[in-house]
């Protein structure tokens, strides 16, 4: 079986720098915490779990944590940001405080919070339950939608004149902009910014650069909750493929591949190479 790998696969400059900042924090007298997974890949958090860094609280960050404070232990937020109220809980916890946000969020946090600051009602297109759209939401101080789907853009209420529309990170390019068309129709002083980051475009123009050279199923690398990685695997698809997401070469049934011979390989953002290594080998050796 041949198969080709993206060259995009695997972890973004923004997981990186996360991993980064939690590793060099770590030191034997102190404790290192992140406030829900500092990445969305189960894999790679027990691996920094092994390194001493600790994932507490819950999966949207939202809950009260309950921790022993100690003089010196360390804080860490997740990659994809959290809301400027739990960014001052977080930082009163009389810990030290590292931010690990990507900055491609933070950029978007900053251009909401610039036109809240103005007036503007802010709309935002992504997952209502993603970790990511509810920090950004909490910067939308002067009203803040979450929409999904064009039915969620015909029942925004009157958002007046003064509306801006952003994007989470990793969501569709085509689909922002059919919303974003949906939303000028209905508001059309709209100010829509694409917020999507490059690492997310260059994953996805990926999955059609495998296409054009011939792969006929691709398997996606990555964790279950990892919003760009189910994106990825929901592009291959929606082109036609048969898509495999796995989260470890465990996970892989090769004999349902045995039937194609040249087959696609990527992984999301947040998946360590090893993982990518792994799959490929076992695809290989068929
Ligand atoms: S996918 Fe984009 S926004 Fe998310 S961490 Fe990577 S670079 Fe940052």
């Amino acid at each position: 079986m041949k198969v080709i790998t993206a060259p995009s696969a695997g972890f973004c400059w923004g997981v990186e720098r996360a991993i980064d900042i939690a590793r060099k924090n770590t030191g034997e007298d102190r404790r290192v915490y992140t406030d829900g997974p500092l990445i969305h890949n189960r894999q790679m958090m027990e691996q920094l779990e092994g390194e001493g860094i600790r994932e507490v609280g819950d999966y949207q960050s939202q809950s009260p944590l309950e921790l022993e404070n100690q003089t010196g232990d360390v804080m860490v937020v997740r990659a994809h940001g959290v809301s400027p109220e739990r960014r001052t809980y977080l930082k009163n916890l009389g810990m030290t405080f590292k931010d690990a946000t990507c900055p491609d969020v933070g950029i978007i946090a900053g251009k909401v919070k610039l036109h809240a600051r103005k007036g503007y009602q802010v709309v935002i297109f992504g997952d209502p339950k993603h970790p990511e759209v509810i920090g950004i939401l909490g910067y939308a101080t002067s009203g803040g939608h979450v929409v999904s789907n064009p039915e969620d853009i015909a029942a925004l209420p009157d958002l007046g004149e003064e509306v801006c529309m952003v994007s989470q990170s990793t969501m569709f390019v085509d689909e922002f902009q059919k919303l974003a068309s949906l939303l000028v129709q209905r508001f059309p002083k709209a100010v829509i910014i694409n917020t999507i980051c490059g690492a997310t475009r260059e994953r996805q123009d990926d999955i059609y650069t495998l296409i054009n050279q011939g792969v006929e199923a691709i398997v996606v690398v990555g964790g279950r909750h990892s919003a760009n990685t189910i994106k990825l695997a929901s592009l291959v698809e929606k082109n036609g493929l048969p898509a495999f997401h796995v989260e470890s070469p465990e996970e892989l049934d090769v004999s349902c591949l045995k039937q194609y011979a040249k087959i696609g390989l990527t992984a999301g953002a947040s998946t360590p190479g090893y993982l990518i290594d792994a799959v490929r080998e076992k695809l290989e050796a068929e």
